[in-house]
């Protein structure tokens, strides 16, 4: 049987990066080492970082006046040394809440200064992003913070908002590299690589040059962005296997036509679940307004959540899993990641609609 993993992260790996991880896990390229074993500071692994490096800047187009850095601790600390390197001695920061992780960051960011909530989706359960021309925006704001795709809600910008000269930072973790971007258009993009991008533990940053190097007195060293890009992301042992593995997912997607390709399948896939939910005549129902529905994390209650525990059984039995939605938001969520094939979204809606007809 074919197993789909539909996990919100960590999530699906494509299937040939975790074969050529297996082929090379003892012996990397002859090396006679594996990955996990080698120097961060030899000339195998810097040549690894290296092309990962290289082929992240192609695939997104990052401009030269940018720095891709490898660091750890998660989206989670970047909710901390956003504030920490981007407040810069300015009084405060905007904040875009749209869900769970938009509240988590401004949570941390009030730690270090004021925070400015521009806008809020909370009147409507988190299930909208709200227009731009209603935000409250502070135009000496050191920086503009928001969450182009809300992992738990299901809620996804499908437009970037235009903050002049006020930086632009987006946590990018569930959406990153599953379309094409401007990356001129940020300050800094952040993303946990555990959901589009590879294993858990590693955390990609991109970040404009001029933001480097103004960091709040007393921030630990580990936190400045400027330690770590004047050292080439090796101030301290980065993550090497993530790095490894992330950069053999970076030459997966070249491969199979960059993020422009990705970008069209995921239209493809996510459009197939979506249309199978509001086909059914309320047995299925996303929350989600319809123009701002993820393309990557698609929540949906049954019209009967006395038939949760039935579907999950069911689902699982046919190797469709990991559906059970967030405990904040109930029902099922399927996480459509780049790894995820066309076929498994094919097998969830085949499924879904046989469950409908049995017990619609
Ligand atoms: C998963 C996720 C996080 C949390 O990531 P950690 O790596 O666990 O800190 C933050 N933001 C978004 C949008 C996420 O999807």
């Amino acid at each position: 049987m074919t197993i789909y993993n539909f996990s919100a992260g960590p999530a699906v790996l494509p299937r040939e990066v975790l074969q050529q991880a297996r082929e090379e896990l003892l012996d990397w390229h002859g090396s006679g080492m594996s990955v996990m074993e080698m120097s961060h500071r030899g000339k195998e692994f810097t040549s690894i970082a290296a092309a990962a490096e290289a082929d992240l800047r192609e695939l997104l187009a990052i401009p030269s006046g940018y720095k891709v850095l490898f660091l750890q601790g998660g989206a989670h600390l970047q909710f901390a040394m956003i504030p920490l390197n981007l407040l810069r001695g300015k009084p405060s920061a905007d904040y875009v809440n749209t869900g769970e992780w938009s509240k988590k960051a401004i949570g941390e960011a009030r730690k270090f200064g004021a925070v400015n909530v521009v806008a809020s989706n909370t009147d409507r359960n988190c299930t909208y992003v709200p227009a731009f021309d209603t935000w409250q925006r502070d135009k000496n704001a050191a920086y503009l913070h928001y969450t182009p795709n809300e992992t738990i809600g299901g809620v996804e910008f499908n437009w970037v908002p235009e903050t002049g000269a006020v930086p632009l930072v987006a946590d990018m973790s569930s959406n990153i590299l599953s379309r094409p971007i401007d990356v001129s258009k940020y300050g800094l993009i952040y993303a946990g690589a555990q959901k589009n991008i590879g294993p858990a533990g590693l955390t990609v940053v991109i970040v404009r040059d001029d933001l480097l190097g103004q960091v709040l007195p007393g921030t630990p060293t580990m936190l400045d962005y400027k330690v770590h890009a004047d050292n080439g992301s090796m101030y301290n042992t980065p993550p090497t296997y993530g790095i490894y593995i992330a950069g053999l997912v970076f030459q997966w997607l070249k491969r199979n036509g960059g993020v422009a390709q990705m970008e069209q399948a995921n239209i493809a896939k996510a459009r197939l679940l979506y249309d199978a939910i509001d086909a059914s005549n309320g047995f299925y129902n996303c929350p989600v307004a319809k123009p701002d529905r993820s393309r990557m994390n698609v929540p949906f209650m049954l019209k009967d959540a006395a038939l949760d525990g039935d579907f999950l059984k069911q689902a699982d039995a046919r190797g469709l899993l990991q559906l059970k939605g967030h405990r904040s938001v109930g029902g099922m969520r399927a996480s459509i990641y780049n790894a995820m094939p066309l076929a498994g979204v094919q097998a969830l809606v085949g499924f879904m609609n046989e469950f409908a007809r049995q017990r619609g």
